[in-house]
């Protein structure tokens, strides 16, 4: 250690560096150390593979550049690129800068960010270049910060959310933050200003500070500087800014397999740790967009786990449509978080469905190659059920109609409630039927049940909802359809779409049938029809003005008839649309065979 280039101020600066690693190292070490065993199985498979490159790849492309980001609102992508990146290239110049002065390799730690400070003036390989990047990179983080204090002071201005509701730490790190740089700019400026080793920045502005007693503030400048790094590294592992770091561990997590569990895991607080409050997911969520419902969104949710003050109307009120998950940048399951919490509110009197009798779903009837699952919400639009029978008859193929009784459900919307327990019993029953009918395909016809059973339950045949159904008897010649002149559209239920990718199905029917226009919100942007069963929160009025603002994007192309495949998007939709307008896809092909 060379100790002419040491000063007492930077005490303050190591301190932090070391409270925020001590920090860092018990908070990875406790979450991993709370991850499940399905979740540590995959850590172990695909840690040594070509899935931890592509990992490293896409932490220097989310968590330095921001790409995702930049590609929904380039304003807070740049802002969130200058800070990041900008940050992080001061420190590695800096090193680089601290390298060649002192002609070797091991500096004291400190001397890159306190660089201007220590230099006496002498020569040392490319001076100029390095001052004049070093000085680039200042602008290019305060440039960043005016647009973080923008944010935060006008944030309409530039299409940005102000998303924060301060904790005392939340506002030490941020005041801290605001104040790292230009108190570095600062204190550097005046050094130039008597050493005259500025660029072309501090140098400038070192020679308008010359005509004040600068040897006089110089050095309580430079502890200032230290001392809010300082206190900016020791209360960041406790605010959002945690999720520096933390998202990275995450897209690591991710790329090895690790999903979200049941259950609240160390997972669970890594996904919460890592969302940095960038507001993205209030402008696509339709309780904000349509209801004006503005304080539930994923980001409220998820600061107010944080900070360990979550209301239970606020885990409530979601449809758990994802639009948000497929918004945010950092990829958080904050629907399957929400129903984590949901889930820890308690269980309440919700039965056990001890009642049901696995086998009497098939007694009886003559074995087949195909088992079909209307679901709950298919009872009330039998339409939907009739066409189907209409369906599997002209195609000639033999089916079990497993529910025609109606009395029992896949289960998901218990577990969107919270319900885990119960909506097990269901699964492990509804598991016992399907397998004792020795059938080779399920097919549901709701959008619900299909994502319960493709990828919640874990059966060994294949399952299909009747949208790919369809497109598969088209597909082997066994439905001929006839082609109309009729203008429609056709609306992706959010169970389908979103994380189960069913898009081009639906539409090469509908193709075959009439003449399909496309809307403005459609496949992984559609909107949700209103009639989630997921919200309990939402009244009758809010929940229509849901519906309202998705059937006016349906209706805009003047459609004959707006086409889901969905029934409960089909009931909540006719509910609401004066005509009869709306069919499901089953309803339609039953019509035109
Ligand atoms: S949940 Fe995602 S989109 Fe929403 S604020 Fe956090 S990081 Fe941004
Ligand atoms: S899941 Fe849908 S309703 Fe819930 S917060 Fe996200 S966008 Fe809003």
């Amino acid at each position: 250690m060379n100790l002419d280039m040491y000063n007492p101020f930077v005490i303050p600066f190591a301190f932090g560096v070391v409270i925020l690693f001590v920090n860092l190292a018990i908070a990875f070490v406790s979450w991993l150390y709370r991850l499940d065993k399905v979740q540590r199985r995959q850590i172990g498979k695909n840690i040594i593979s070509f899935k931890t490159l592509a990992a490293i790849w896409e932490a220097i492309r989310e968590c330095l550049f921001h790409r995702n980001i930049f590609k929904t609102n380039p304003i807070l992508g740049y802002m969130h690129f200058s800070l990041a990146f900008g940050w992080l290239m001061l420190i590695v110049i800096g090193k680089v800068e601290a390298v060649a002065y002192e002609g070797q390799y091991f500096t004291n730690p400190w001397l890159a960010i306190f660089f201007r400070f220590f230099e006496d003036g002498r020569d040392y390989p490319y001076k100029e270049v390095l001052t004049f990047v070093m000085d680039f990179l200042l602008c290019f983080v305060l440039s960043g910060l005016l647009l973080a204090f923008i944010k935060r002071m006008y944030s309409k201005l530039l299409g940005m959310r102000k998303t924060t509701k301060h904790t005392p730490s939340d506002r030490v790190a941020l005041i801290s933050l605001w104040c790292i740089f230009p108190l570095r700019l600062l204190a550097e400026s005046s050094t130039a200003a008597i050493e005259h080793n500025g660029g072309f920045l501090t140098q400038s502005l070192g020679n308008l500070l010359a005509f004040l007693p600068v040897e006089k503030f110089v050095t309580p400048l430079w502890w200032a500087y230290s001392i809010a790094l300082c206190l900016f590294f020791v209360f960041m592992p406790f605010t959002r800014y945690m999720h520096i770091f933390t998202e990275v561990l995450l897209i690591f997590l991710r790329k090895w397999g690790v999903i979200e569990s049941q259950k609240h895991t160390g997972y669970t607080d890594i996904e919460i740790n890592s969302c940095s409050r960038c507001g993205i997911c209030i402008d696509v969520c339709q309780l904000n967009t349509a209801a004006k419902i503005n304080d539930v969104q994923s980001v409220y949710f998820i600061r107010d786990v944080r900070d360990l003050s979550l209301d239970r109307h606020i885990a409530n009120n979601c449809l758990l449509c994802n639009r948000c998950v497929q918004a945010c940048p950092v990829g958080i399951e904050t629907t399957m978080i929400r129903q984590i919490y949901r889930y820890k509110q308690g269980n309440e009197d919700i039965p056990f469905y001890e009642y049901i009798n696995t086998s009497k779903y098939t007694e009886g009837k003559n074995s087949a190659p195909i088992l079909y699952f209307a679901g709950c919400m298919t009872h009330i639009t039998p339409g939907i059920i009739d066409s189907m029978k209409n369906i599997f008859d002209k195609a000639d193929d033999k089916y079990i109609f497993i529910d025609e009784d109606k009395n029992i459900c896949c289960g998901r919307p218990l577990r969107q409630q919270g319900f885990l327990e119960q909506a097990e019993v269901l699964k492990e029953k509804l598991t016992s039927i399907i397998k004792d009918s020795g059938a080779e395909v399920l097919v549901t016809s709701c959008p619900i049940c299909y994502n319960s059973f493709a990828n919640e339950y874990n059966l060994d045949i294949k399952v299909l909802h009747h949208t790919q159904y369809i497109k598969e008897l088209i597909d082997k010649g066994k439905l001929n359809l006839s082609k109309q002149d009729v203008k429609l559209v056709y609306h992706d239920p959010c169970e389908i779409s979103r994380g189960n990718n069913i898009y081009e199905e639906p539409r090469i029917i509908i193709n075959s049938i009439g003449n399909l226009h496309s809307t403005k919100n459609e496949k992984d942007d559609t909107l949700c029809c209103g009639g989630s069963l997921a919200n309990i929160e939402l009244n009758t009025e809010q929940a229509a003005l849901i519906t309202s603002q998705t059937l006016d994007v349906l209706t805009k192309p003047n459609p004959d008839f707006i086409i889901t495949s969905c029934p409960l998007c089909k009931k909540t939709f006719t509910k609401n649309c004066s005509n009869n307008k709306i069919l499901d896809i089953s309803e339609i092909v039953s019509r035109n065979i």
